[in-house]
């Protein structure tokens, strides 16, 4: 039986009041969502919020199918629609096919379901938004350390996101207003710029912008924290950037994935690997294949071939498969350790001819993983090789008017023995019917090989910007795409 608080509330007399009192105070709280005050009730021990509430103050919709509670969130000018799927009695939950877990289980009763107000912050982050006020600055070595703080209630979270315009030019969005404490602070910054820093700007729209312009060509690295936002920004080492080893995966008896109409990876790849090949010569580059034919080439003389040949940049180019039919898009991985099982997938079929005879067999038994995992954390390449990989993804989608499936992170062994930054991308899916009839298509491999040559382009202007024109890029500052 629930006796809910609002009903309490009603009966407004003064012993009840000094009864609740003496039950403990957190039993009338309300909540926060979406803009919306929600009253919460205790299931046990848990302080919850019924499913329908939520719903109702989110304006979606929620039903029920066999032990699931489906609720479907519209989007909004501030965040995209959601869909999630609770299940009662357990912490395991979906947000948009994603698993989360809560902090503890809903509760089902009377066939009604209560979330916990533990998990609403990250369910249901708040649309309004905390402003940041205050800029504090800092040098440690090289670094220049940049700490954005502000009042935040609970449940609210600051806002952040980086566009790195060239390595001389770098905007952070924040929520910020110009005419707070936050604006004074960086008009005062700008007087004396500290280190590189050659001068620091805020901008105000519906996010403030930060635009900071270096001295020198400049690496940065954004952290949104909940009580903070931190910007670091250190001299990017100088490097040139001439001599590129592509390597188009799988060749001879290895045909790679395999399409439905018979498709082979191991020609597809080999093709976009030489129209890119043509393209970025043109561009001024030396590239290397690592296999211009289709014969075999084990994964160690891949990585040898880009060593031994002292090449700057390693891209290894595959085209994917899954068992989902439906699966499509474009996916480039830098090498780390695989976050999902799709990426722990993908890897394992990548690198798969290794179990049937590649040269260096024993990587992977089980018992040397975390040695391979330690080796990773060290690898001085692993930053650059995002970059690299977030340029080609950046530049490739919307060329080749193909999904994004984003940067992802996978343990492929042909990226794990460079000394330079390497990236894999996989093209799209040969398992997937009107994939397999594009990836057919000269024209669709000569659209990916451009976009893939310009997102290399943009990398390697990183570190030569004075080369590549001007730093300041001639998109509209007031609408800057967020990167990740
Ligand atoms: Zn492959």
């Amino acid at each position: 039986m629930r006796a809910t608080s609002r009903g309490l509330r009603v009966a407004s007399c003064g012993f009840l009041v000094l009864m609740l009192l003496a039950a403990g105070a957190t039993y009338a709280r309300t909540v926060d969502i979406g803009g919306a005050r929600v009253e919460t009730r205790m299931a046990g021990k848990v302080e919850c919020v019924p499913l329908s509430t939520v719903a109702a103050a989110l304006n979606g919709r929620y039903w029920r199918v066999d032990d699931r509670f489906v609720m479907v969130l519209p989007g909004d000018s501030v965040r995209p629609g959601r869909e999630y799927v609770f299940r009662a009695d357990s912490t395991c939950a979906l947000c948009d096919s994603r698993r989360v877990t809560l902090p503890a289980a809903p509760v089902l009763d009377s066939s009604r379901l209560y979330l916990p107000v533990a998990a609403l912050p990250d369910l249901f982050p708040s649309t309004s938004v905390p402003d940041l006020t205050t800029v504090d600055t800092a040098r440690r070595g090289d670094t220049l350390i940049f700490t954005f703080g502000g009042q935040c209630r609970s449940g609210e979270k600051f806002v952040g996101f980086g566009d790195s315009r060239s390595s001389l030019e770098y905007r952070l969005v924040i929520s910020a207003r110009r005419d707070s404490g936050l604006g004074r602070q960086v008009a005062l910054l700008s007087l004396t710029p500290p280190g590189m820093l050659k001068t620091v700007t805020l901008d105000s729209g519906p996010g403030a912008i930060l635009s900071f312009v270096f001295r020198q060509p400049a690496a940065e690295r954004l952290a949104v924290l909940t009580d903070r936002v931190e910007l670091r920004v250190w001299p990017r080492p100088e490097r040139a950037i001439k001599r590129l080893v592509l390597d188009p995966g799988h060749g001879g008896d290895d045909p790679g994935a395999l399409g439905r109409r018979g498709t082979r990876e191991k020609v597809v790849v080999l093709d976009v690997a030489q129209r890119l090949k043509k393209k970025l010569e043109k561009q001024g580059f030396e590239v290397i294949l690592a296999r211009d034919t289709d014969k075999f080439v084990s994964l160690a003389e891949r990585s040898k071939c880009g060593n031994d040949r002292r090449a700057d940049l390693f891209i290894s180019i595959h085209a994917n498969s899954a068992p989902n039919r439906a699966a499509c898009g474009l996916e480039t991985y830098f090498l780390s350790e695989a976050k999902t099982d799709w990426e722990r997938a993908v890897a394992a079929r990548e690198n798969a001819v290794f179990d049937t005879g590649g040269s260096s067999a024993g990587l992977y038994a089980g018992g040397d993983v975390g040695l391979i995992l330690a080796d990773l954390a060290q690898n001085e390449y692993l930053v650059e090789s995002s970059e690299l990989a977030a340029r080609i993804q950046e530049a490739t989608v919307p060329y080749a008017r193909i999904k994004d499936r984003g940067v992802r992170q996978a343990n492929f062994y042909v990226l794990r023995n460079g000394f330079m930054p390497a990236v894999l991308v996989e093209c799209g899916f040969l398992s997937n019917k009107s994939e397999e009839k594009l990836l057919r298509q000269p024209e669709h491999r000569e659209r990916l090989a451009e976009g893939i040559s310009r997102g290399i382009v943009e990398f390697a202007k990183l570190y030569s910007p004075k080369v590549n024109g001007s730093p300041s890029g001639g998109q509209n500052p007031k609408n800057p795409k967020s990167k990740s």
